[in-house]
């Protein structure tokens, strides 16, 4: 195990504690060697969390939103000089190139200056009513204490937006990291005391899902925000102790939509960003492609080119692919693949995984996919593209919109009358046309149908930590 990681312990109340013996093994996907290991924290661990961050909501939803302000500007700043050691917490654990891991955490800064921005500008309204000598006011109050539960694909970021939010609306929260990737969010608790955040506002709990299930049916939570896969979201929605609100950040299977009218080369510069960034493993990953006939065979022989050029080689080292994270990747590009083939698909590049120490496959490119195959159904969460070409609107609309995903779509077209029509056809959360980037932070992101419901990032994601109450008042006799 390596000296330069973390203790990997629970902070509650401000206090670093070690709730059981560490049984869950670590490993650094680059090599398949354990790298730390953590305890799964048991039930009475989180009932010691969730007890804190109950004791510190009595303080912390009174402090002024300016003052909430101005402690995460300052946890803002400790991140940046942070930076280096943070990333490189994610690469070990995570495996992304490091280059990717250094915005993952800039951009971490920037969500806690966001909402530091935000949390004073929660206006409420006064709004008529219908008796006279009455006044009826609108406040946004805080929803109590959050559970928040993530995975390992953005180990950072997906922390940072739900702690950000939820201190920003003056919530206290409780924190269960996803088992594979606990290192950097030890970390960027550590600093919470030195930005003056008081003890107990954030807390933080290790392990799998045994802590996770533990939190996410606490009685004692006010919110439960998820973001995982599609499967995991749904137990919890069968399992909640009490009718409570939730975010359901779930999975994708993102559809690239390349019409007749596109830019070809920007249509395969996207899909090589979004399709093989992360080594795909991003919910927002474009996983299936829908190419018109008329340029299909230009979209496949671009595409092919540039996979079979990226690099692939350990994080640390910032390639442009890196290892997947964990076997199970592998194993679901693997059958994604094969059972493409057996339906007629063929490997353009890649296809396999690599025979090396540690969890890695390589950059594949599948065409002629049927549209019922699982490789353009289910999301695989790795770096394999299917493309499957298409004749008509009518067509690739009912392919987009054919699966139980609605987070993300792409379009690339150039025709207006194409950009309107299947633009909004598409029945996505997010959809980014002639650019991949579907999220900015000022916007709301999320999901629909399987997807999931509740919205991160913009006033959105501020609003789901606050609830309405109705003052009405009678003034007068
Ligand atoms: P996962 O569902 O396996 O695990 C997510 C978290 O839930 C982990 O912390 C895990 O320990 C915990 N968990 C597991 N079982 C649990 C249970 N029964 N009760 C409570 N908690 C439990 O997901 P993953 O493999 O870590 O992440 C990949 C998935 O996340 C993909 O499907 C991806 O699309 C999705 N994702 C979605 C978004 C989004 O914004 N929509 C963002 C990132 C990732």
């Amino acid at each position: 195990m390596s000296a330069t990681m973390p203790v990997p312990r629970n902070l509650i109340a401000g206090e670093w504690v070690e709730p059981a013996p560490p049984t869950i093994d670590v490993l650094d996907p680059a090599t398949g060697e354990v790298v730390t290991r953590i305890p799964d924290t048991p039930a009475d661990g989180v009932d010691a969390a969730v007890a804190a961050a109950r004791r510190a909501f009595v303080y912390w939803g009174e402090v002024s939103e300016f003052e909430r302000a101005k402690l995460l500007h300052r946890l803002a700043d400790l991140v940046r000089g942070d930076l280096d050691e943070l990333s490189r917490l994610i690469t070990v654990e995570m495996g992304k190139p490091i280059g990717e891991s250094r915005g993952e955490t800039a951009k971490l800064a920037d969500a806690f200056d966001y909402y530091a921005e935000e949390a004073v500008r929660v206006y409420g309204e006064t709004i008529p009513n219908e008796a006279a000598g009455v006044t009826s006011i609108i406040r946004y109050e805080p929803v109590g204490v959050v559970g928040a539960i993530t995975p390992w694909n953005y180990p950072l970021e997906l922390i940072g937006w739900k702690v950000a939010a939820a201190l920003a609306a003056g919530c206290t929260i409780v924190v269960k990291p996803s088992e594979y990737v606990p290192s950097s969010a030890v970390r960027l608790f550590a600093l919470l005391e030195p930005a003056g955040i008081p003890p107990g506002v954030a807390n933080l709990v290790l392990g799998a899902d045994v802590a996770g299930r533990a939190l996410a049916e606490h009685p004692g939570i006010d919110k439960l925000a998820f973001t995982g896969s599609t499967d995991t979201g749904a137990a919890i929605t069968r399992s909640l102790a009490k009718a409570l609100p939730t975010s359901m950040e779930l999975g994708g299977s993102c559809p690239l939509i390349v019409t007749a009218s596109a830019d070809v080369d920007a249509a395969v510069a996207g899909c090589l960003r979004r399709g093989f960034r992360n080594a795909g493993q991003i919910c927002i990953a474009i996983n299936r492609v829908y190419v018109h006939s008329s340029v299909h065979r230009e979209f496949v022989d671009k595409l092919t080119e540039a996979v079979s050029k990226l690099s692939v080689a350990p994080g640390l080292d910032d390639p442009d692919v890196g290892p997947v994270t964990n076997r199970d990747i592998v194993e679901r590009c693997s059958e994604h693949v094969a059972a493409a083939v057996r339906d007629g698909g063929m490997v353009t590049t890649g296809g396999a995984p690599l025979d090396r120490p540690g969890t890695w496959f390589a950059p594949t490119v599948v065409d002629h996919v049927p549209a019922d195959s699982v490789l353009a159904t289910v999301e695989t969460f790795g770096p394999v593209v299917g493309v499957t070409p298409y004749e008509t609107t009518e067509e690739v609309v009912a392919f987009a919109n054919g699966t139980d995903a609605g987070l993300a779509a792409y379009l690339y077209a150039l025709d207006l009358n194409e950009v309107f029509t299947i633009g909004h056809a598409l029945e996505f959360g997010n959809v980014a046309v002639n650019n991949p980037d579907a999220g900015i932070m000022n916007a709301p992101y999320g999901g629909r149908k399987g997807s999931g419901h509740g919205y991160e990032h913009g006033r959105e994601g501020l609003r789901g930590y606050l609830v309405a109450k109705h003052l009405r008042i009678k003034y007068s006799r």
